[in-house]
């Protein structure tokens, strides 16, 4: 039996998990599951697949979870902490699908364990990717990409030499508004912000589809996963979201990833991995598809995304300070306080003062150094929504 624990557990990401373990139940020994404001959902999975430990990050609805699971001996708990200690009980392989920077500390506490991290949480590296992957080197735990252009890459990569690498090629389904006319953004809702065209995803993710900040976040992920330079990194709109990324080699080959859009299928990759097993996804029709078409990301429609390439130059703690800013800008958006195209204004105009003013650009890269440029960040991001609100 495999001791697994899901971080994440509610979400989009931790429910396709769930889909996947419950499949096979008697393979797995399900050791916690996490959740937020989702009581029910958690207290249900958590007997569904009889598992030890439930949590909660919302420490008042402690009483509520444990009436949830009375009579199961499950143990509940509640609060950040608790979800750090979560992700700390001893497994074999953890999926770490928290959303933000909350998931950082609970898959750092994963790999001291020495698990295998499924790492759905691309905050993480984006945040903290020495600091992760030092983490996971020094305990002996391994890392998996999740997001599925990261597992299309690594799947790619499978048997060849980063050595021989001449680029990497992620795809963007260009979002939400991949077509508007770019004068329609500054009053785009945060409703139509929120449909995706291809991926069934969290809200927040959805939305960072539609800015490619979510594109921006995984530009500076394949750099941290996979140890490739910023200028090799490449990103096309691909509007059909099949193939999900390629790797060039230095031969001129590219090897493309295709596949459904469907998250069980890179999920599934990392949990059964190295092995490759059946799953239950969809299989491509190319005759059906026809055509798969590629364009140019426009600067102009995404500004976030060269601000991956800022973070990149500038390195250390600028990426928390980057997610940070973009998390909080991104509240403020769904709060109506912030303007679609103005999320990336105030993320750039937030990392321009994190170099000159912060005093923690050349900070070391801890665990406190990236929580307090974390909080800095949000704070100047609420400082500054003042000079774009309206
Ligand atoms: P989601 O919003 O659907 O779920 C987020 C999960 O995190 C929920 O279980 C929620 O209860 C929990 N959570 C939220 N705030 C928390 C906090 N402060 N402390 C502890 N737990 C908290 O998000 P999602 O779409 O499943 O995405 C999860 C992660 O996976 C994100 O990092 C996202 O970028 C990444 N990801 C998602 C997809 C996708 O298809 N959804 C694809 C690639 C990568
Ligand atoms: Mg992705």
């Amino acid at each position: 039996m495999r001791r697994v624990s899901i971080l994440g557990a509610t979400g989009s990401i931790g429910q396709n998990t769930i889909d996947l373990i419950a499949r096979t139940p008697d393979e797995y020994d399900v050791v916690a599951l996490t959740g937020a404001g989702n009581i029910g959902q958690l207290a249900a999975d958590a007997r569904r697949l009889r598992a030890k430990l439930a949590v909660t990050a919302h420490e008042d609805r402690l009483d509520d979870l444990r009436d949830a699971l009375a009579g199961t001996g499950i143990e509940a708990a509640a609060g950040q902490t608790a979800i750090i200690e979560a992700g700390a009980r001893p497994a074999d392989w953890v999926m770490s699908a928290i959303v933000g920077s909350a998931g950082l500390a609970p898959g750092l506490a994963a790999l001291e364990q020495g698990a295998t991290l499924a790492l759905a949480n691309k905050e993480s590296l984006v945040c903290a990717g020495s600091l992760v992957k030092e983490t996971a080197q020094r305990h002996g735990g391994t890392i998996l990409p999740v997001d599925s252009e990261h597992s299309a890459v690594f799947q790619a990569l499978a048997g060849e030499e980063m050595s021989k690498v001449e680029r990497i090629i992620i795809t963007a389904s260009g979002g939400a508004f991949r077509d508007w006319p770019l004068d329609r953004l500054a009053n785009a809702s945060v409703e139509e912000a929120s449909s995706h065209p291809n991926w069934d995803m969290g809200q927040r993710i959805t939305i960072d589809s539609a800015s490619m900040f979510n594109k921006s976040l995984e530009v500076i992920e394949t750099h941290e996963f996979f140890g490739i330079a910023p200028e090799k990194i490449e990103v096309v709109v691909h509007p059909e979201s099949m193939v999900h990324a390629l790797v060039g080699f230095e031969d001129g080959a590219l090897m493309a990833h295709l596949g459904a859009p469907d998250m069980r299928h890179a999920i599934g990759y990392a949990l059964h991995w190295p092995e490759r097993r059946a799953l239950p996804v969809e299989r491509l029709d190319l005759v059906a598809l026809g055509r798969l078409s590629f364009r140019e990301p426009d600067p102009a429609r995404y500004p976030a995304l060269g601000l991956a390439w800022v973070v990149m130059r500038r390195g250390g703690l600028c990426g928390a300070a980057f997610n940070a800013a973009k998390e909080r800008a991104l509240d403020h958006f769904i709060a109506r306080r912030l303007r679609f195209p103005s999320m990336a204004a105030v993320v750039e105009a937030v990392l321009d003062r994190f170099e000159t003013e912060s005093g923690l650009i050349d900070a070391q890269m801890t665990l406190d150094n990236v929580m307090q440029t974390d909080h800095v960040a949000r704070q100047w991001v609420d400082e500054e929504v003042k000079n774009w609100a309206g």
